[in-house]
């Protein structure tokens, strides 16, 4: 999974253009400028309850095609003292994306760095920000056959095709996933957890706070979840390596829990639709709706509803939100 999505030459993030009609897929940023308007809202309140540091590290982890960050800029512009106080942060493994995240914001603020790792990020105050990040991330897969875990690898079968294989599994899952039956699959992203390590330790010693937004679960299905992806529909994992997109839905337990034991106090996780509806996505709809024309009142109301509506084509209750604090702060929406 990693090397199908970030292999220098071959992988799916380096070459291919994911996003929006053409791509493969379409992220809540690139559905509605709202997605971002209200994020950069969050963080502008988080900051306010924070005091109002006057040097602080605004970051972005995976930022696609920097959409999030252009709207947050745009709609944080007038709120005063902010941009003077923030510095920011775009973390991004793809040069390619990067390039676009340049384009997309440079001009829009004047202090923006690009590292490829979060933890290469300066040491201060630090507001977080990662959306469809964490289910870009490789699992390793599990799965319980005749009472014993075995790590699912991909390997070449007998006809020097890619296959899956098992490999029986030393790991320690038996104690803890005890109760569940043969044919259990169970994700571990560790990724991830060094991911939601780094970020908590920066927040817990200089002040801040993370919001992790993505598809995911909150109690483990015990069921597999990669899924490959390439024009909109769903596609052989095996096949078209590096052309097509590679997910696995997020632990959003794990991601609290991991977040916990580094002291971190956790806020949700809750679904999309909640949250946006609680930091105000109705009354920037009508604002906006009151300067479109029919056809954009038509698009708005549509991006709207598949932000928060709770259909199986929209987002509000498959994706979820989980924000992640060190201090008294109580972040909105929640
Ligand atoms: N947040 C964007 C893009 C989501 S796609 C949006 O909502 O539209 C996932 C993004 O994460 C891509 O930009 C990908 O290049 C980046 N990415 C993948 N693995 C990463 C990692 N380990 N660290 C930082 N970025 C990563």
């Amino acid at each position: 999974m990693q090397l199908a999505l970030a292999h220098p030459k071959y992988g799916y993030y380096k070459s291919k253009e994911p996003f929006g009609a053409e791509g493969d897929f379409t992220t809540a940023p690139e559905i509605s400028q709202m997605f971002g308007e209200l994020i950069g809202m969050w963080c502008a309140d988080i900051w306010h309850k924070m005091g109002t540091p006057q040097d602080i590290e605004l970051v972005e982890i995976g930022p696609g095609r920097g959409t999030l960050m252009k709207d947050f800029l745009r709609a944080t512009r007038k709120i005063p003292g902010f941009h003077e106080s923030i510095s920011i942060s775009m973390v991004e493994t793809s040069d390619r994306l990067s390039e676009i995240q340049h384009q997309a914001i440079n001009h829009l603020h004047p202090r923006v760095k690009w590292f490829t790792e979060i933890s290469k990020i300066p040491n201060k105050p630090v507001i977080i920000v990662a959306n469809e990040l964490f289910d870009a991330l490789p699992v390793r897969q599990y799965i319980k056959q005749d009472d014993k875990w075995h790590e699912k690898q991909v390997g070449l079968n007998q006809n020097g095709e890619l296959d899956f294989m098992l490999l029986k599994s030393s790991t320690t899952h038996e104690k803890k996933h005890e109760h569940t039956k043969n044919g259990s699959v169970i994700e571990v992203c560790t990724t991830a957890m060094s991911i939601i390590e780094t970020l908590s330790q920066k927040i817990k010693q200089y002040g801040g706070a993370a919001l992790i937004i993505d598809y995911g679960y909150n109690e483990p299905e015990y069921k597999n979840t990669l899924l490959a992806i390439g024009n909109h529909k769903q596609c052989n994992l095996l096949e078209n390596i590096g052309e097509v997109d590679i997910s696995a839905h997020v632990d959003f337990a794990m991601l609290k829990n991991f977040a916990e034991h580094f002291g971190m106090t956790a806020y949700g996780p809750t679904f999309q639709g909640e949250f946006l509806q609680k930091i105000g996505i109705d009354i920037r709809t009508e604002t906006l709706l009151n300067n479109a024309t029919e056809k954009q009142q038509k698009d708005i109301k549509t991006a709207r509803d598949r932000l928060i509506g709770n259909n199986k084509d929209q987002m509000g209750e498959l994706f979820k939100v989980l924000a992640l604090t060190n201090t008294e702060i109580k972040p909105e929406g929640f």
